[in-house]
């Protein structure tokens, strides 16, 4: 049976059972019974769903990793972390994410002012917030009124004219003064897509120089004991462990120093994110190439050596993870709408008296074919169409021949798909990687999985039911805007095979995973698809409860947020109904009224089980 890879991906979060993908714990609800009951309110369209158990089961594991490394190794720094915001602001997720927070004391990192507001205002009184990024005067003046609102805040400089400002900030807000954090610039940097934050031309940090300049500073101005962190990230989805060890030795030396230059406050290496998430769902294929407890085991054992060579005190390790807690916590449910042969159905066929005799052949094919033909008549069909259609450019069959060509053709393809799928599966797969199915799927990718758009970046995704059939078309997924880069096109280096189903009979929806790191806020609005209808699913005693649901902006709202007037468009609207002199007077009324309805409503499709 195939199982889409769940064991490498899922990290035991998800199981199939009884042909269903089901959630493993609590009560071990079925994605599809989830999805059901949330369309039993008229909801149509993609589906966000978001599991705060998932979010805990990953703080928890990062926790419990390094509490045990740290024991193991007899090593006396601490460990804290904070949530780079940067990775899902979206309330819904912070809201849930704060709430477990509090019983590890975990915080929230902020990139910019407005992340810094979120964090101002829902983190935890006694976790930790760190400020990164480039920073104006403004921002630096949040942090200072952070720090008066009591938080434990420290302002990671990125900059010597930061450290300026701060040093200017001081003279105006006095007392409690933010820690600060200084970013370091690596000479070692991380590898693959997402490697562009570290190393020495890297965007961010400071040079051995200025990193001796903004010592001289702080001790000038009398604020070198406000100096308690050094930073360095040296790029997200880290997928070897080597550069990781490389960067630590380097971060850790330099703390080294800074130590030993009077720094005697400086305790905290902050190692920034990066920890991977393991996104493939194919055999031989790996994103990353050590565990959490490697990573941990590592970063202490590295950090304690450095740490008796230079003869300093063992520093508190700090991390900034963002990808690693989110990124398992949602699931995108994107319905099928339509599977493009579906169309060819023998009733449609339409034979003439006369056929060309290729397309004689063709059908004499589809009468005889049977186990022990099917692959050779398969090969001969696709052959004949591609004669046939040869043919009709050059004006020799007309289009009742063509259309009569493309069903044959496709049944033979089903028909032989029959045949094998039992007795010669594999031969099957290679065939069809020729002759796919094109599914069509009520999201957009743009809005939805915008890395795959960007980077190529490939998410786990699977059927959420028929998981007890083997799947026999080797497919290709398209969104529903109007743009061709909207598919996740077959590829036989990562090829997905789905379920050849009858949409007229049954509903059919596929899963994809892990995509609750970035890419909700990197969703684009492409065709005017905004973020998908999102619900949080949270297990009880008795089962689980679908909360804070947000449905999928209606029409207007999505103009409105482009800036246009909603008053112009409607009146607009409504004096291009009134002027019209094809309607007359009620059905005016009707159609106004019918034109109000829609503009509530969502912009995706708002399809339901087609009958035939
Ligand atoms: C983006 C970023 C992170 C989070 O990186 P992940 O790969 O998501 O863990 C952490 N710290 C800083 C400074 C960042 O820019």
């Amino acid at each position: 049976m195939v199982d889409y890879g769940i064991k490498k991906w899922s990290n035991d979060s998800f199981i199939i059972k009884d042909g269903e993908v089901k959630v493993n714990f609590g009560s071990k609800p079925s994605l599809l019974e989830i999805t059901k009951k949330i369309r039993q309110t008229g909801i149509r369209g993609p589906i966000l769903l978001r599991f705060p158990h998932l979010i805990k089961k990953q703080i928890d594991t990062l926790y419990k990793e390094f509490q045990r490394a740290t024991k193991s190794f007899d090593y006396s720094g601490k460990f804290s972390a904070v949530f780079p915001l940067k990775v899902n602001q979206f309330p819904n997720f912070v809201a849930s994410l704060v709430d477990i927070a509090k019983e590890y004391n975990y915080g929230l990192e902020a990139g910019s002012k407005a992340e810094l507001v979120i964090a101002m205002a829902y983190n935890n009184k006694n976790a930790p917030i760190t400020v990164n990024g480039f920073k104006d005067r403004a921002m630096i003046n949040l942090s200072f009124i952070a720090a008066k609102m009591g938080y434990n805040i420290t302002v990671t400089i990125e900059g010597l004219n930061e450290l300026e400002e701060i040093l200017e900030a001081i003279k105006e807000f006095g007392e409690p003064v933010p820690n600060i954090g200084l970013r370091i610039r690596l000479h070692s940097s991380g590898i693959g897509i997402w490697a562009k934050s570290g190393g020495i031309n890297s965007k961010f940090g400071l040079t051995s120089t200025e990193l001796l300049e903004a010592v001289e500073l702080l001790k000038k101005n009398g604020v070198l004991d406000r100096f308690k962190m050094i930073h360095f990230h040296i790029g997200s989805q880290i997928s070897e462990i080597g550069p990781v060890k490389k960067a630590l030795r380097e971060a850790g030396n330099i703390y080294a120093e800074l130590r030993k230059m009077g720094a005697k406050n400086l305790s905290i290496i902050n190692l920034g994110g990066g920890l991977a998430v393991e996104y493939s769902q194919h055999k031989n294929l790996q994103t990353k190439n050590y565990t959490i407890s490697e990573f941990t085991n590592d970063v202490v054992f590295l950090l304690k050596e450095i740490s008796k060579q230079k003869g300093v005190n063992e520093p508190d390790i700090f991390t900034e993870s963002g990808r690693f807690v989110a990124a398992n916590h949602a699931i995108l449910i994107a319905p099928v709408i339509e599977l493009f042969s579906q169309e060819y159905s023998e009733k449609n066929l339409k034979l003439k008296k006369e056929n060309p005799p290729l397309i004689q052949e063709l059908y004499e094919l589809y009468k005889s074919i049977n186990k022990n033909s099917a692959i050779e008549y398969l090969h001969d069909s696709l052959d004949h169409m591609e004669s046939l259609l040869t043919l009709f450019d050059l004006g020799y069959i007309d289009l009742q021949d063509r259309s009569n060509t493309e069903i044959l053709v496709h049944l033979i393809i089903k028909k032989s798909i029959e045949l094998l799928k039992e007795s010669n599966y594999q031969e099957l797969k290679r065939v069809q990687d020729r002759v796919q199915e094109r599914y069509l799927l009520n999201f957009s990718l743009f809005q939805s999985l915008p890395d795959f758009w960007g980077l190529n970046q490939r998410f786990p995704v699977m059927p959420l039911n028929n998981l007890d059939k083997n799947p026999t078309r080797s497919a290709s997924l398209w969104d529903i805007t109007c743009d061709s880069d909207g598919e996740i096109s077959f590829d036989s280096s990562y090829p997905l095979y789905l379920h050849d189903v009858d949409l007229t009979k049954e509903e059919y929806f596929l899963a994809f995973f892990l995509v609750g790191a970035y890419q909700e806020i990197l969703g684009m609005k492409h065709n005017l698809f905004t973020h998908p209808t999102e619900v949080t699913v949270e297990f009880n005693e008795n089962g689980y409860n679908l909360k804070n649901i947000v449905e999928s902006q209606n029409i207007l709202d999505i103009l409105y947020d482009l800036d246009y007037d909603l008053n112009d468009i409607q009146s607009r609207l409504k004096s291009n109904i009134a002027d019209s002199n094809l309607i007359n007077k009620e059905e005016k009324e009707r159609i106004f009224e019918l034109l109000t309805l829609l503009l509530n409503e969502n912009n995706y499709l708002k399809v339901s089980l087609k009958k035939e």
